[in-house]
Protein backbone atom coordinates (compact mmCIF):
# COMPACT_ATOMS: atom_id res chain seq x y z
CA UNK A 1 0.00 0.00 0.00
CA UNK A 2 1.31 4.00 -0.85
CA UNK A 3 1.71 6.28 1.58
CA UNK A 4 -1.45 8.69 1.55
CA UNK A 5 -1.10 10.63 -1.62
CA UNK A 6 -2.58 14.01 -2.57
CA UNK A 7 -5.36 12.23 -4.24
CA UNK A 8 -7.15 11.72 -0.70
CA UNK A 9 -6.75 8.55 1.03
CA UNK A 10 -8.50 5.93 -1.26
CA UNK A 11 -7.38 2.76 -0.13
CA UNK A 12 -5.57 3.61 2.94
CA UNK A 13 -6.45 2.48 6.31
CA UNK A 14 -6.51 3.83 9.13
CA UNK A 15 -7.09 3.64 12.88
CA UNK A 16 -8.95 6.22 15.30
CA UNK A 17 -9.07 5.96 18.64
CA UNK A 18 -11.54 7.86 20.81
CA UNK A 19 -14.19 8.14 17.74
CA UNK A 20 -17.44 8.33 19.53
CA UNK A 21 -17.99 11.71 19.44
CA UNK A 22 -16.16 15.10 19.28
CA UNK A 23 -12.99 15.47 17.14
CA UNK A 24 -12.15 11.10 16.47
CA UNK A 25 -15.58 11.29 15.23
CA UNK A 26 -15.27 14.15 12.62
CA UNK A 27 -11.59 12.57 11.35
CA UNK A 28 -13.06 9.56 11.30
CA UNK A 29 -16.04 10.75 8.77
CA UNK A 30 -13.21 13.05 6.84
CA UNK A 31 -10.90 10.01 6.24
CA UNK A 32 -13.81 7.53 5.13
CA UNK A 33 -14.98 10.51 2.98
CA UNK A 34 -11.92 10.67 1.53
CA UNK A 35 -11.82 7.14 0.72
CA UNK A 36 -10.00 5.26 3.36
CA UNK A 37 -11.25 2.01 4.93
CA UNK A 38 -11.13 3.24 9.05
CA UNK A 39 -11.04 1.22 12.27
CA UNK A 40 -13.16 3.34 14.88
CA UNK A 41 -12.02 2.90 18.67
CA UNK A 42 -13.85 4.35 21.64
CA UNK A 43 -14.50 3.31 25.27
CA UNK A 44 -18.09 3.71 24.76
CA UNK A 45 -19.69 0.84 22.24
CA UNK A 46 -22.72 3.18 21.44
CA UNK A 47 -21.48 6.39 20.62
CA UNK A 48 -19.48 4.67 18.58
CA UNK A 49 -21.47 2.52 16.35
CA UNK A 50 -23.42 5.87 15.84
CA UNK A 51 -20.31 6.78 14.31
CA UNK A 52 -19.41 3.85 12.06
CA UNK A 53 -23.58 3.85 11.03
CA UNK A 54 -23.18 7.47 9.58
CA UNK A 55 -19.67 6.63 7.88
CA UNK A 56 -19.94 6.48 3.88
CA UNK A 57 -19.06 2.72 2.58
CA UNK A 58 -15.64 3.02 0.86
CA UNK A 59 -14.14 0.47 -1.89
CA UNK A 60 -11.57 -0.77 0.25
CA UNK A 61 -13.66 -2.84 2.62
CA UNK A 62 -15.72 -2.22 5.36
CA UNK A 63 -15.30 0.22 8.51
CA UNK A 64 -14.09 -1.58 11.33
CA UNK A 65 -15.48 -1.22 15.42
CA UNK A 66 -13.03 -1.78 18.11
CA UNK A 67 -14.71 -0.90 21.79
CA UNK A 68 -12.17 -0.99 23.93
CA UNK A 69 -9.80 1.38 26.99
CA UNK A 70 -6.68 2.74 25.28
CA UNK A 71 -4.83 2.70 28.58
CA UNK A 72 -5.24 -1.20 29.02
CA UNK A 73 -2.23 -2.66 27.47
CA UNK A 74 -3.91 -5.93 26.41
CA UNK A 75 -7.06 -4.29 25.12
CA UNK A 76 -5.46 -1.63 23.02
CA UNK A 77 -2.50 -3.99 21.83
CA UNK A 78 -5.08 -6.62 20.30
CA UNK A 79 -7.96 -4.40 19.01
CA UNK A 80 -4.97 -2.47 16.37
CA UNK A 81 -3.77 -5.74 15.80
CA UNK A 82 -6.84 -7.21 14.66
CA UNK A 83 -7.67 -4.50 12.74
CA UNK A 84 -3.72 -4.61 11.10
CA UNK A 85 -4.62 -8.32 10.22
CA UNK A 86 -8.34 -7.87 9.19
CA UNK A 87 -7.56 -4.82 7.44
CA UNK A 88 -4.85 -6.62 5.48
CA UNK A 89 -2.40 -3.28 7.28
CA UNK A 90 -2.57 0.16 8.68
CA UNK A 91 -1.32 3.75 6.93
CA UNK A 92 -2.19 5.91 9.66
CA UNK A 93 -2.73 5.92 13.04
CA UNK A 94 -4.54 8.81 14.76
CA UNK A 95 -4.04 8.45 18.77
CA UNK A 96 -6.62 10.76 20.08
CA UNK A 97 -8.61 9.69 23.29
CA UNK A 98 -7.92 12.15 25.51
CA UNK A 99 -9.80 12.80 29.19
CA UNK A 100 -9.52 15.47 31.63
CA UNK A 101 -10.45 15.46 35.15
CA UNK A 102 -10.64 19.13 37.24
CA UNK A 103 -9.28 19.26 40.61
CA UNK A 104 -7.00 21.86 42.75
CA UNK A 105 -3.33 20.88 42.58
CA UNK A 106 -3.26 20.58 46.30
CA UNK A 107 -6.03 18.14 46.59
CA UNK A 108 -6.05 16.30 43.65
CA UNK A 109 -6.48 12.65 44.29
CA UNK A 110 -3.15 9.95 43.14
CA UNK A 111 -6.51 8.15 41.52
CA UNK A 112 -7.44 10.90 39.38
CA UNK A 113 -4.04 11.89 38.12
CA UNK A 114 -2.75 8.51 37.17
CA UNK A 115 -6.20 7.61 35.37
CA UNK A 116 -5.40 11.19 33.26
CA UNK A 117 -1.53 10.38 32.41
CA UNK A 118 -3.16 6.58 31.61
CA UNK A 119 -5.25 7.45 28.89
CA UNK A 120 -3.57 10.37 27.84
CA UNK A 121 -0.23 8.86 27.86
CA UNK A 122 0.22 5.56 27.94
CA UNK A 123 -3.02 4.94 25.67
CA UNK A 124 -1.17 7.31 22.78
CA UNK A 125 1.78 5.17 23.67
CA UNK A 126 0.19 2.17 23.58
CA UNK A 127 -1.43 2.68 20.72
CA UNK A 128 1.92 4.45 18.72
CA UNK A 129 3.39 1.21 19.80
CA UNK A 130 0.97 -1.29 18.33
CA UNK A 131 1.52 0.41 14.93
CA UNK A 132 5.33 1.32 15.06
CA UNK A 133 5.86 -2.62 15.84
CA UNK A 134 3.62 -3.48 12.84
CA UNK A 135 5.24 -0.81 10.22
CA UNK A 136 9.00 -1.75 11.44
CA UNK A 137 8.12 -5.63 10.81
CA UNK A 138 6.55 -5.00 7.51
CA UNK A 139 8.82 -2.19 6.36
CA UNK A 140 5.41 0.27 5.72
CA UNK A 141 6.03 3.75 6.08
CA UNK A 142 2.88 5.26 7.85
CA UNK A 143 2.20 7.94 9.68
CA UNK A 144 1.03 8.12 13.46
CA UNK A 145 -1.04 11.70 14.41
CA UNK A 146 -1.68 12.77 18.13
CA UNK A 147 -4.62 15.25 19.28
CA UNK A 148 -1.95 17.55 21.54
CA UNK A 149 -3.62 20.56 23.05
CA UNK A 150 -2.54 24.26 23.39
CA UNK A 151 -1.97 22.96 26.90
CA UNK A 152 1.53 21.29 25.56
CA UNK A 153 2.68 24.81 25.98
CA UNK A 154 -0.22 26.44 27.93
CA UNK A 155 -0.20 25.68 31.75
CA UNK A 156 -4.05 24.88 32.90
CA UNK A 157 -4.51 25.54 36.34
CA UNK A 158 -6.40 23.24 38.22
CA UNK A 159 -6.34 20.65 35.52
CA UNK A 160 -2.25 19.38 36.64
CA UNK A 161 -2.74 15.89 34.73
CA UNK A 162 -3.75 17.21 31.40
CA UNK A 163 -1.06 20.03 31.76
CA UNK A 164 1.03 17.41 32.62
CA UNK A 165 -0.04 14.71 29.79
CA UNK A 166 -0.31 17.53 26.49
CA UNK A 167 3.56 18.31 27.56
CA UNK A 168 4.84 14.75 27.57
CA UNK A 169 3.00 14.29 24.10
CA UNK A 170 4.87 17.14 22.23
CA UNK A 171 8.21 15.29 23.27
CA UNK A 172 6.70 11.85 22.75
CA UNK A 173 6.07 12.99 19.61
CA UNK A 174 9.97 14.33 18.73
CA UNK A 175 11.21 11.55 20.12
CA UNK A 176 9.10 9.13 17.51
CA UNK A 177 9.72 11.15 14.80
CA UNK A 178 13.55 10.99 15.25
CA UNK A 179 14.15 7.67 16.15
CA UNK A 180 11.78 6.36 12.83
CA UNK A 181 12.67 9.28 10.33
CA UNK A 182 15.15 7.27 8.72
CA UNK A 183 12.40 4.31 8.06
CA UNK A 184 10.26 7.03 6.55
CA UNK A 185 7.63 6.57 9.25
CA UNK A 186 6.59 10.85 10.41
CA UNK A 187 5.13 11.39 13.58
CA UNK A 188 3.43 14.77 14.08
CA UNK A 189 0.42 16.46 16.98
CA UNK A 190 -2.14 18.29 15.96
CA UNK A 191 -2.97 20.66 19.01
CA UNK A 192 -6.37 21.93 19.30
CA UNK A 193 -7.66 25.50 21.12
CA UNK A 194 -11.00 25.76 22.39
CA UNK A 195 -13.20 23.15 20.02
CA UNK A 196 -17.18 22.48 20.60
CA UNK A 197 -17.69 19.00 21.50
CA UNK A 198 -18.89 17.65 23.77
CA UNK A 199 -16.07 17.59 26.22
CA UNK A 200 -16.66 21.08 26.43
CA UNK A 201 -20.66 20.86 27.30
CA UNK A 202 -20.09 23.10 30.50
CA UNK A 203 -19.14 26.37 28.40
CA UNK A 204 -20.79 25.22 25.34
CA UNK A 205 -24.50 25.19 26.38
CA UNK A 206 -23.84 28.27 28.94
CA UNK A 207 -23.94 31.63 26.51
CA UNK A 208 -22.44 33.82 29.30
CA UNK A 209 -19.06 31.71 29.86
CA UNK A 210 -19.30 30.67 25.98
CA UNK A 211 -19.13 34.36 25.49
CA UNK A 212 -16.19 34.51 27.62
CA UNK A 213 -14.60 31.86 25.45
CA UNK A 214 -14.61 33.65 22.76
CA UNK A 215 -13.44 36.69 24.31
CA UNK A 216 -10.11 35.03 25.11
CA UNK A 217 -9.64 33.74 21.47
CA UNK A 218 -8.03 36.26 18.83
CA UNK A 219 -10.37 34.80 16.20
CA UNK A 220 -12.98 35.67 18.75
CA UNK A 221 -14.95 32.10 18.48
CA UNK A 222 -14.28 28.86 19.33
CA UNK A 223 -13.43 25.94 16.73
CA UNK A 224 -15.25 22.88 15.25
CA UNK A 225 -14.26 19.68 15.08
CA UNK A 226 -14.39 19.60 11.59
CA UNK A 227 -11.55 21.90 11.87
CA UNK A 228 -8.93 20.03 13.95
CA UNK A 229 -9.57 16.76 11.95
CA UNK A 230 -8.31 18.80 8.81
CA UNK A 231 -5.02 19.53 10.26
CA UNK A 232 -5.32 15.82 11.12
CA UNK A 233 -5.99 14.52 7.16
CA UNK A 234 -3.63 17.32 6.43
CA UNK A 235 -0.41 16.03 8.50
CA UNK A 236 -1.08 12.33 7.22
CA UNK A 237 -1.45 13.56 3.76
CA UNK A 238 1.40 13.26 1.45
CA UNK A 239 1.08 16.90 1.36
CA UNK A 240 2.52 16.72 4.61
CA UNK A 241 5.39 14.04 3.40
CA UNK A 242 8.54 16.50 4.80
CA UNK A 243 7.18 17.03 8.28
CA UNK A 244 7.99 15.70 11.11
CA UNK A 245 8.32 15.64 14.83
CA UNK A 246 5.72 18.85 15.05
CA UNK A 247 2.90 20.06 16.73
CA UNK A 248 0.44 21.87 14.71
CA UNK A 249 -1.73 24.49 16.75
CA UNK A 250 -4.97 25.17 15.26
CA UNK A 251 -6.25 27.15 17.90
CA UNK A 252 -7.77 30.91 16.34
CA UNK A 253 -4.60 32.51 17.64
CA UNK A 254 -5.01 30.91 21.48
CA UNK A 255 -1.37 30.56 21.84
CA UNK A 256 -0.34 33.83 20.41
CA UNK A 257 -0.47 35.72 23.92
CA UNK A 258 -3.72 37.53 22.91
CA UNK A 259 -2.96 40.48 25.67
CA UNK A 260 -1.02 41.96 23.26
CA UNK A 261 -3.36 42.25 20.40
CA UNK A 262 -3.49 45.73 21.45
CA UNK A 263 -0.37 47.75 22.57
CA UNK A 264 -0.69 47.67 26.77
CA UNK A 265 2.93 47.62 27.44
CA UNK A 266 4.76 50.54 25.26
P1 LIG B 1 -14.67 14.20 23.64
O1 LIG B 1 -14.75 13.99 25.12
O2 LIG B 1 -15.80 14.85 22.95
O3 LIG B 1 -14.33 12.82 22.91
C1 LIG B 1 -13.31 11.98 23.38
C2 LIG B 1 -13.69 10.54 23.11
O4 LIG B 1 -12.64 9.72 23.65
C3 LIG B 1 -14.99 10.12 23.80
O5 LIG B 1 -15.86 9.52 22.87
C4 LIG B 1 -14.53 9.15 24.88
O6 LIG B 1 -15.48 8.12 25.15
C5 LIG B 1 -13.25 8.60 24.28
N1 LIG B 1 -12.38 8.05 25.32
C6 LIG B 1 -12.15 8.57 26.55
N2 LIG B 1 -11.35 7.75 27.23
C7 LIG B 1 -11.07 6.70 26.43
C8 LIG B 1 -10.30 5.52 26.59
N3 LIG B 1 -9.68 5.24 27.74
N4 LIG B 1 -10.22 4.64 25.54
C9 LIG B 1 -10.87 4.90 24.39
N5 LIG B 1 -11.63 6.01 24.20
C10 LIG B 1 -11.72 6.88 25.20
O7 LIG B 1 -13.33 15.02 23.42
P2 LIG B 1 -12.76 15.81 22.14
O8 LIG B 1 -12.93 17.24 22.40
O9 LIG B 1 -13.23 15.21 20.87
O10 LIG B 1 -11.22 15.49 22.39
C11 LIG B 1 -10.46 14.63 21.57
C12 LIG B 1 -8.99 14.92 21.84
O11 LIG B 1 -8.75 16.31 21.59
C13 LIG B 1 -8.56 14.67 23.28
O12 LIG B 1 -7.27 14.09 23.29
C14 LIG B 1 -8.52 16.05 23.88
O13 LIG B 1 -7.62 16.17 24.94
C15 LIG B 1 -8.08 16.88 22.68
N6 LIG B 1 -8.41 18.30 22.79
C16 LIG B 1 -9.70 18.75 22.77
C17 LIG B 1 -9.96 20.10 22.88
C18 LIG B 1 -11.35 20.67 22.88
O14 LIG B 1 -11.50 21.88 23.09
N7 LIG B 1 -12.37 19.89 22.63
C19 LIG B 1 -8.90 21.00 23.01
C20 LIG B 1 -7.60 20.52 23.04
C21 LIG B 1 -7.36 19.15 22.91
Amino acid sequence: MPPPDQQGFTGCRVFVTGAGQGIGAATAMKFATQGARVALNDLHAEPLGRTLAGLPTVAAGPHLERPGDVSHEDTATRMIETAIAEMGGLDVMVCNAGIQIPSPSESVTLDDFATVMAVNVTGVMLCARAALGHWVRSGTRGTIVVTSSVHEIIPKPGYLGYSASKGAIGNMVRTWALEYASRGIRVNAVAPGAIETPMNRSWINDPGKYDAVSRHIPMRRPGQAGEIADAILFLASGQASYITGQTLFVDGGLTLYGDFQENWAT
